[in-house]
């Protein structure tokens, strides 16, 4: 095999109580992307549609994390990447994981699989530290692993993959503002009280019971977030009016995607998560905040060969 094209599926991470540990793979949007095996060594990005991003190997997610592959790999040729964006870079979904984890997977199969996917995981986070400063891996797992993943440490690495309940849907919007991760990092407080740990653990080993036993009412009262929500929903209009509309048409919860601007919403079965979708799209109609909205099923298998 000389060359594979794949799907890489956008991701949910932190889900509200699983701050920088949790993360669920999306099925309708994701980025696409070819790769091909060449007898030149390194790597080159030889196309990139969709978004304005930098196709110099050194400055794009995909070269950076092939490259890092490339480094623990006795193939003595290279790779040319094609990426088709149908995620928008900076939207909170995963963009950046997307375009690392998509690269090393192809990468792998061409080759042979010669890497586990825990490698995988380790080349792609490279990719995360170019675009946010920071190798976390809560986008990552669940674009290679699907389903929802747990990152149980970093050191070492241990991801833990969680059944998704087949019923459960994502609704998420995206309004068209931005919000550097950095910034959305920066106003977070370094220490947290006893108190809202407790709150937060409890609630995190709710949702992990939740997803494995199918209790979707389990599910709903465990996405709680008494740490980073009530401080980064600040940056982002609207918030708290998208959240209450969308418990009022059902949804089991809702909370920040990523590091935002996007705000995602879990719900039992697709009618749910549809009328979820129409009351967020209300509260930006009303600002005037212009939006993009996915209604999705959890992606259970993760990047794929198209
Ligand atoms: P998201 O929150 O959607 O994951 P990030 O903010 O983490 O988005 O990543 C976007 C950053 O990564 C931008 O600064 C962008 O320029 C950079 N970047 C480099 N290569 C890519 C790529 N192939 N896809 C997406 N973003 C990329």
């Amino acid at each position: 095999m000389k060359n594979i094209s794949v799907f890489c599926p956008a991701t949910i991470a932190n889900i509200s109580c699983g701050f920088d540990v949790l993360g669920v793979a999306l099925e309708s949007v994701g980025d696409e992307m070819i790769i091909r095996k060449v007898d030149q060594k390194g790597i080159r990005i030889t196309k990139l549609t969709g978004q304005d991003l930098p196709i110099e190997t050194h400055m794009n997610v995909a070269g950076v994390a092939g490259l890092a592959l490339l480094a623990e790999s006795d193939y003595e040729g290279g790779f040319e990447i094609e990426i088709h964006k149908k995620i928008k870079a900076g939207s909170g979904i995963g963009s950046s994981a997307a375009s690392s984890t998509g690269a090393v997977w192809a990468m792998n199969e061409l080759l042979g699989r010669p890497f586990s996917k825990l490698q995988l995981v380790k080349f792609a986070m490279e990719g995360e530290r170019l675009a946010s400063g920071v190798a976390h891996a809560d986008n990552v797992a669940p674009a290679l692993f699907g389903g929802f993943t747990l990152v149980r440490s970093y050191h070492p690495l241990d991801i833990v993959a969680i059944p998704s309940p087949p019923q459960l849907w994502a609704t998420v919007i995206h309004p068209q503002i931005e919000i550097r991760t950095s910034d959305s990092r920066k106003i977070l407080k370094t220490n947290i009280t006893l108190a809202d740990g407790i709150k937060q653990w409890g609630n995190l080993g709710g949702l992990v019971a939740g997803l494995f036993t199918e209790d979707y009412d389990l599910i709903g009262r465990s996405l709680i977030d008494h740490i980073v929500e009530p401080i980064r929903s600040i940056l982002i209009p609207g918030f708290d009016k998208v959240k209450s509309v969308s418990l009022e048409a059902g949804a089991l919860g809702c909370g920040i995607s990523g590091s935002g601007p996007s705000i995602f919403a879990f719900s039992k079965g697709e009618e749910t998560a549809k009328k979820v979708a129409g009351a967020m799209k209300e509260v930006y109609k009303k600002i005037g905040i212009d939006y993009d909205v996915h209604v999705s099923k959890v992606n259970v298998d993760g990047v794929r060969a198209l």
